[in-house]
């Protein structure tokens, strides 16, 4: 069982990306005493990247791990309470709140600032999820080191591809983008980047249908087909790493918490209020469109401050 320091919280927080952080550390200045569950991804998807070049304030840049390690430690210096825990479920049917972890601890909440995030989007192929760590990867950052000298593979036409193929670059001695479109989606800056890369080549139009190998040996080649010509081919390659979108992090609050087709959680117009008063969402559970580590930031601010506006509401 989890050793909480209290036995009733005001505020929980789901989630310990920069959301989540910037919840904890507006909710703890504010003397709410909040606590954080960091989740499977402690630091959340900034942890699994190298540079961060675009968050105000570090003009040389940071590394994504020690901007989070920061914020968990600012969060900290204020007090808030932190765990390397899962929440495994929350009731929402009435307030507080019922939280329980993976390991069966339960408590009560007053309100609850969801910020769980979003994960990788995978293919679905058999071969894909039997070598995933052996050759498969849904993070260069992560696994890249593993593929000195050998030919990768990238699926994906977005930013995450061309970053994810940019950075196999300097240890693969072949990086190839297959995307299922002949163009990108990703920003030109990212794209050119790729374009000009020596190491980096591009298979467009196509899609992989298999991922071949052993968990021993790894991944030994793919099967990929022309969409505009039907042709199935096999593609030789060591290793496949998946860059294709991501999932929210939000099936606990199916059928208790408004969602679009996609499982990204409705909140109200300029707000992080969700259907249900006293549950707040924040970062990228309830944004497909920005995704940015500053704007989610800027949404777990207003998170915190609406529920320290809720919980006043409530004691006046
Ligand atoms: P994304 O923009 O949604 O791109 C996903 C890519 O995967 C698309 O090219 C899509 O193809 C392809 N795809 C989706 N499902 C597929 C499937 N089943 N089979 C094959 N291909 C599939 O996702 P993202 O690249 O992860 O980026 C997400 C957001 O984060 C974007 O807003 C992006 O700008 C941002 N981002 C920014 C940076 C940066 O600025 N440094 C880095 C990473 C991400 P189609 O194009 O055909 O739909």
């Amino acid at each position: 069982m989890t050793d909480l320091n209290k036995e009733h919280y005001e505020v929980t927080i789901m989630g310990s990306g920069p959301a989540g952080l910037t919840a904890a550390i507006y909710a703890a200045r504010a003397d709410l005493d909040p606590v954080v569950f960091e989740g499977p991804e402690p630091g959340g998807q900034l942890t699994t990247t190298t540079d961060v070049e675009n968050f105000p304030g570090f003009s040389e840049g940071i590394m994504g791990p020690d901007l989070m390690d920061e914020c968990r430690e600012q969060a900290k210096r204020f007090g808030t309470e932190v765990h390397m825990k899962l929440i495994e479920d929350a009731d929402l049917s009435e307030r507080p709140f019922d939280i329980t972890l993976d390991d069966g601890t339960e408590f009560p909440t007053e309100t609850l600032i969801v910020a769980s995030g979003a994960r990788a989007r995978l293919l679905g192929l058999e071969g894909e999820s039997r070598l995933m760590g052996h050759g498969v990867s849904t993070c260069a950052t992560c696994d890249g080191y593993f593929f000195q000298d050998d030919e990768v593979a990238v699926v994906g036409g977005g930013d995450s591809a061309m970053e994810e193929a940019l950075h196999l670059s300097k240890f693969a001695s072949k990086v190839t983008i297959i995307h299922r479109r002949d163009e990108l989606r990703a920003s030109k800056i990212l794209s050119d980047r790729a374009f000009d890369n020596p190491k980096i080549e591009f298979l467009w139009s196509h899609e992989v249908v298999g991922v071949n190998g052993t968990k021993e040996e790894g991944v030994d080649h793919l099967e990929v087909i022309n969409n505009k010509t039907d042709e199935v081919r096999d593609f030789p390659c060591d290793g496949l790493f998946i860059a294709i979108g991501h999932i929210p992090n939000t099936e606990i609050f199916e059928g208790q918490l408004e969602m679009d087709d996609n499982g990204y959680i409705e909140t109200k117009p300029d707000c992080s209020k969700t259907a249900v008063p006293g549950v707040f969402a924040t970062g990228d559970v309830q944004d497909y469109v920005y995704r940015q580590a500053i704007t989610a930031a800027g949404t777990g601010c207003k998170g915190a401050m609406d529920a320290e506006s809720f919980l006043q509401a409530q004691n006046d």
